[in-house]
């Protein structure tokens, strides 16, 4: 049986409703554990251009709004929650198309509204593949497929909800309950992302690896001489 096979056979909720985590924290997770454990438990935050943009290109879509076009109904800030993830969140778009194949059955695509060009992204593809697990454990129903829709470049991005992808989500969600319930913010590690994030100079990963560079050759340097003089 495959994973998406498993997962709408499951009935039996994991998480209570007031358990359930933001769904878009797993895109701050996947970007890096730190940033997500600042933000959420911490509740450390400061907007930059790229997160200023990221709310300003959803503006539109996190309106609730129910339209017909052709065969396909359009519904946007669609509420969304999992209880087998233990998330709770708004899809940007959901569009509901008709199955030509089947003729009369209605196949839910999730669309992800995000700033910048066309790009892959995991944290991106991970947080529309919760979108497609919520909407399949609401609606009992297979979703196979959605979007992302890259604003700069007004191109979409088709995403497969593979068995990968999916275990992917599943482990992000687990992630971030573990980290919640915990509260235990990792250690900074410096990356090349660092430079593009809004935390960086309240994290200074930079510092907190030199610190722990430094910390480790003082260790190295007492135990050397612990054993000269043993
Ligand atoms: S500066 Fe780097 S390590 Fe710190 S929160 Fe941002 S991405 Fe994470």
């Amino acid at each position: 049986m495959c994973l998406q096979e498993s997962t709408l056979l499951q009935n039996s909720p994991q998480y209570a409703d007031d358990e359930l985590l933001p769904l878009h924290y797993l895109n701050d997770l996947l970007f890096c554990e730190r940033r997500f454990a600042l933000h959420s438990v911490e509740q450390i935050w400061y907007d930059n251009r790229y997160t200023t943009e990221g709310i300003y290109a959803h503006r539109r879509v996190d309106q609730t709004a129910n339209l017909k076009r052709g065969d396909t109904r359009r519904v946007t800030g669609m509420l969304l929650a999992s209880y087998s993830l233990g998330l709770i969140g708004k899809a940007d778009l959901v569009e509901f198309r008709t199955d030509d194949s089947s003729g009369a059955s209605v196949q839910p695509y999730p669309v992800d509204f995000k700033r910048g060009k066309k790009r892959r992204w995991d944290n991106d593809d991970v947080q529309l593949c919760a979108q497609a697990m919520c909407l399949e454990e609401m609606l009992k129903q297979p979703v196979s497929l959605g979007a992302i829709f890259h604003i700069n470049s007004k191109q979409r991005r088709e995403v497969v909800f593979d068995d990968r992808l999916r275990q992917l989500t599943t482990d992000a969600a687990a992630r971030l309950h573990e980290i919640f319930r915990t509260q235990v913010t990792p250690q900074a590690v410096w990356k090349s992302r660092c430079k593009g994030c809004s935390l960086l100079e309240t994290c200074m990963p930079r510092v907190w690896g030199e610190q722990k560079a430094a910390t480790e050759y003082l260790s190295g340097l007492l135990f050397a001489s612990r054993n000269e003089q043993g």
